[in-house]
């Protein structure tokens, strides 16, 4: 179970997380019709009364248009001014995953999304590693990622994560870790709730964003981050066969970070990675606010005033 912090905003203002509750009808429940973010918050690890957050303005930026495609909106002020409130009654000590959601909170029927009620919740929990750090192994699912046109897929859309969820339990109940999904051409799309990257020559490669993926922010990010390293960076379409000779693969995410891939099927992969391990150690450096060229990327909130 869960530990979920003490108060979730809910209906405008923050309550104690056991009355944030929802009706059985509640329409976002049955159709899948809602949008959610994920972004991580930590105790600034030398300034206890400080909050930081690892961008919250794109974090917000996604939210803000994930609602816009379900045709509601939600503007950017109000998700900051939400999580700023949310932070200063939870007072977290110790690293949470904020997880904000904008929904159909109406009662009636019928799937659409017009003439609807929608509301806008956010609740937290207490989050250490998603991955194992030291490394996953990932299976190819035979689930395919969906696509562009049946899904608005540059938005977290609920519904979306069926398949996410397919692909995560046929991967663990046949013995690996996590999932690596395909899209409808047959390329290399993503991970079920994370990004992929893999390294040929030096070279850092990831799914280009006409590829189906979700624009995820630790992808942008890393991408970033390496091309400011003087790594050389493609965002192109990746064949499967290039998982099993790359030097090497890892995923990326706000929940799993960076996280190397160990396997893919059954070949295993090379235990050197320092492409990987020089992101990583840079990203989570910049997230703890203890480097200061990316200080533009965290978010301090003073939560002891
Ligand atoms: N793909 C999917 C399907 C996801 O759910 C996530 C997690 N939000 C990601 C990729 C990674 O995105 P981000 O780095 O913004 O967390």
């Amino acid at each position: 179970m869960h530990q979920f912090l003490p108060f979730a905003w809910f209906g405008g203002k923050c309550v104690p997380f056991a009355e944030a509750t929802l009706s059985v009808a509640t329409h976002a429940l049955h159709y899948g019709t809602g949008a959610f973010g994920g972004m991580r918050a930590l105790p600034n690890p030398s300034d206890s009364g400080e909050i930081l957050l690892f961008r919250a303005d794109r974090h917000a930026r996604r939210l803000s248009q994930s609602a816009r495609l379900l045709l509601t909106e939600l503007s950017e002020d109000k998700i900051h001014q939400a999580i700023r409130e949310f932070l200063r009654a939870n007072k977290p000590t110790c690293p949470v995953y904020l997880r904000p959601f904008v929904y159909t909170s109406d009662l009636g029927i019928a799937p659409r999304l017009h003439d609807i009620e929608t509301d806008f919740l956010i609740y937290g929990l207490e989050l250490g590693d998603y991955l194992s750090p030291d490394g996953v192994s990932c299976r190819i699912s035979s689930w395919t990622r969906q696509e562009d046109r049946s899904l608005p897929l540059r938005g977290k859309i609920s519904g979306a994560y069926i398949t996410s969820s397919l692909a995560k339990t046929e991967a663990v109940k046949s013995g690996f870790d996590e999932a690596l999904l395909l899209n409808s051409r047959g390329k290399v799309s993503e991970a079920s709730g994370m990004n992929l990257f893999l390294v040929r020559d030096g070279v850092l490669i990831t799914p280009s964003v006409d590829q189906d993926i979700l624009e995820g922010i630790t992808r942008a990010s890393v991408i970033e981050l390496a091309r400011a390293m003087g790594i050389e960076v493609l965002e192109r379409p990746v064949d499967k066969s290039e998982l099993f000779i790359a030097d090497e693969v890892f995923l990326s995410g706000t929940a799993a970070k960076v996280t190397p891939v160990r396997q893919v099927e059954s070949t295993e992969l090379p235990l050197d990675r320092p492409l990987m391990a020089a992101i990583r150690e840079r990203l989570t450096a910049i997230t703890e606010g203890r480097d200061f060229a990316y200080d533009t990327w965290v978010t301090r909130i003073r939560v002891d005033g």
